[in-house]
């Protein structure tokens, strides 16, 4: 039996909460303008974990009452069939947002998704990657920040926990997850340390955290020795577990997760291991943690593009 101490971060019930809140504000610029807000997504080739993701985008879209359109590119496409689709949706009046999944085909090279997140309108960049919104997230005058790390906020603030003056220890230093969240905790006060492959001492480090984030994209990565008694611990991973050796190796049997992944042949799993549920004083669940959460300030980016468009400060 798996003793559960730490409270329980709902990140799936807090992001229906967000989604309902953005309803009305989503009827409101419809009415106004005649339109709804317009989302543009370019998937490149068939990963199979993209189309999972953006299938559950363009359906929270439409849910919320945003117009959400795909632009399927084959993997064979070109860099500039790639630029000629963002630049399309750049000059296009009914898309607000644009958003490119990643991660783009190998073959288009190593640079090749910088060069197309720098291609996006930085007024329609609602993944908050384009540098010049970067560099507005650096010097505290953000307009449009990275969904995830927005996602960790919304529910560290939302859910009563202390960062002002706490110590938060980031483990992951991706321009994705790790150097924006450590950003955003920093501005709200905390203590930042930022961890990567290269830190002497991890888990003694972590192990000082009053918050800890988690972005490291290793299976239960952060064991319970990682882990301060009653601290806060954000799962930002998503690992998916196809070795039923390691699912053992984490769940105890008859554990519900375990009968998951014998009805499913595999299990998507956090960077957290689940020993740490009896140390941490409040943690994320994987999933319905910050995956959820991510979707739907992916909508909140969109409407706050569409606003900023059609009120003409962008
Ligand atoms: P990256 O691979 O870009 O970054 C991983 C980071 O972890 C790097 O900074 C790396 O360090 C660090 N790292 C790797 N190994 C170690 C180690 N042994 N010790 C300490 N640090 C280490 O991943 P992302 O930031 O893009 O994603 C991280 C995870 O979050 C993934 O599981 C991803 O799937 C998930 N994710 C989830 C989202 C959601 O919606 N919930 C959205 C985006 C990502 P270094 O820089 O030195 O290489």
């Amino acid at each position: 039996m798996v003793i559960m101490a730490a409270r329980f971060l709902d990140g799936a019930a807090l992001a229906r909460q967000i989604k309902l809140e953005l309803r009305d504000r989503i009827a409101a610029f419809t009415a106004a303008q005649g339109r709804p807000p317009g989302l543009g997504i370019v998937l490149v080739g068939d990963d199979a974990s993209s189309e999972i993701y953006v299938r559950n985008k363009l359906k929270s879209a439409g849910e919320s009452g945003v117009r959400a359109d795909l632009h399927r590119l084959p993997d064979t496409a070109s860099l500039d069939e790639v630029l000629a689709a963002v630049q399309s949706l750049n000059a296009s009046p009914d898309h607000d947002g644009i958003l490119v999944q990643s991660p783009l085909p190998a073959a288009l090279g190593r640079t090749a998704e910088q060069v197309v997140f720098d291609a996006v309108d930085p007024a329609k960049d609602v993944d908050g990657f384009h540098p010049e919104n970067v560099g507005r997230l650096v010097q505290k005058r953000p307009h449009l920040v990275a969904c995830t790390p927005l996602g960790v906020m919304e529910l560290l603030e939302r859910s009563g926990i202390a960062i002002d003056g706490a110590h938060a220890v980031v483990i992951g230093r991706s321009d994705i997850v790790g150097k924006p969240v450590s950003l955003l905790l920093m501005h709200r006060n905390a203590t930042v340390t930022v961890c990567h492959s290269r830190t002497r001492g991890l888990a003694a480090l972590c192990a000082t955290a009053d918050i800890l984030v988690a972005a490291v994209g290793r299976t239960a990565f952060v064991t319970p020795d990682f882990v301060k008694p009653g601290a806060t611990v954000i799962d930002v991973g998503i690992n998916r577990v196809a070795e039923a050796a390691t699912v053992e190796r984490l769940y105890a049997a008859g554990s519900p997760r375990r009968e998951e992944f014998a009805r499913r042949g595999s299990l998507v799993v956090g960077d957290v291991h689940p020993g740490v549920w009896e140390v941490a004083g409040a943690m994320t669940p994987v999933p319905g943690g910050i995956g959820p959460l991510t979707i739907a300030l992916l909508l909140s980016n969109t409407l706050k593009a569409a606003e900023a468009r059609c009120s003409g400060s962008r």
